[in-house]
């Protein structure tokens, strides 16, 4: 077990993470960054990235967090693949437990982002990842060239979805449960009229279906107004129906509301009622979930605990 509190402790290598440890690090406060399951988060596996400000021809999403990361690295911040599993912000300092060690610390960002919704439905976790369903067409679609694939959800991801795989598969069917889309005007327009996307309204996902190989084999369907079923003949599933914020082992000592997001303290975007400790980027952010707004409340989470070091001692 180490004794030596860390200045500043960032759980989260995305965009609102990575923003809050070039800060931190370019303040000399060494900060160390708990990487999770997903390195770099979201925007890793997004293709193009066409709205950051400052890239006129659009940026990688994956070369922007690797840059991001070696931006911050050249500050001196720090790197561990580690999940923390539980906190005990009841005293300073600050603790965190990982499977491996505890951490002490006097400053936390939280910066743990969002993880895609699932719909629970037979088959769905059984045929998860390389065997069909999925959660991101960016990197899955080129696998289903002049194959059948059905999309599920009704915004604006589930239409970039849909959209994304028309380069690839030779139909896509858009599972959606009511008769109106969430998503965007000029989203839902590009959608309902692309001559490869077949919308499949009413309707909910009631299995998925494998075959012998262990790979998709096709989609049962419910109509949620006449009860009728169907099966759609398709070979990936892409689920689209939002995400769930990652702020579970937090949410018994900081404020959450009941999507589970982070509350902040009245009057900040970032701090918690727990001095020291504060949220950044999608974790904490229902509205906008945005790259350059989880970068800029990364920035101000940085901010904040420099603040707050300067005040207490770093
Ligand atoms: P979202 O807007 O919350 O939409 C989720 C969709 O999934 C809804 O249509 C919802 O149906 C459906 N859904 C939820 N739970 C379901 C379940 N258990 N079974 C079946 N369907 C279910 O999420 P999102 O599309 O990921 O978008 C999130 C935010 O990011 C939005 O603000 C969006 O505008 C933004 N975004 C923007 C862009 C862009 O500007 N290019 C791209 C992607 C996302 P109902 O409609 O019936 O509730």
């Amino acid at each position: 077990m180490s004794s030596s509190v860390e200045n500043v402790v960032i759980i989260g290598t995305g965009c609102a993470g990575s923003t809050a440890a070039v800060y931190t690090a370019r303040a000399n406060l060494a900060p160390l960054l708990l990487e999770g399951t997903m390195p770099g988060g979201q925007l890793t596996t997004t293709s193009e990235v066409e709205n950051f400000p400052g890239f006129p021809e659009g940026v990688d999403g994956f070369q922007l967090m690797d840059n991001l990361r070696k931006q911050a690295a050249k500050f001196g911040a720090r790197f561990e693949q580690a999940r923390v599993e539980s906190v005990d912000f009841s005293a300073r300092p600050l603790k965190l437990r990982t499977p491996d060690r505890e951490i002490l610390a006097k400053t936390v960002i939280i910066a743990t982002g969002a993880s895609p919704r699932m719909t629970g439905v037979t088959g769905e976790k059984e045929l998860y990842g390389g065997k069909g369903v999925t959660t991101c067409a960016t990197c899955d679609g080129a696998f289903y060239r002049n194959l059948e694939v059905a999309v599920i959800g009704g915004g604006d991801s589930a239409c970039e979805e849909a959209l994304f795989l028309t380069r690839f598969a030779s139909k896509v069917y858009l599972v959606h449960r009511r008769d109106t889309l969430r998503a965007s005007k000029i989203m839902v327009e590009r959608t309902t009229t692309h001559p490869k996307i077949q919308m499949v309204w009413d309707s909910v996902p009631v299995e998925v279906q494998g075959v012998a190989t262990g790979a998709v084999g096709g989609l049962k369907v419910r109509n949620v107004k006449t009860g009728a079923q169907q099966v759609l003949p398709v070979k990936g599933v892409f689920v689209a129906i939002g995400h769930v914020p990652n702020t579970q082992p937090f949410a018994q000592v900081l404020d959450v509301d009941e999507n589970g997001y982070f509350k902040p303290a009245p009057g900040s975007q970032v701090k918690t009622k727990v001095p020291g400790v504060y949220v950044a980027g999608d974790c904490a952010d229902h509205v906008y979930r945005q790259a350059i707004t989880a970068a800029g409340m990364g920035c101000q989470a940085a901010i904040e605990a420099e603040r707050w070091l300067a005040e207490h001692g770093a």
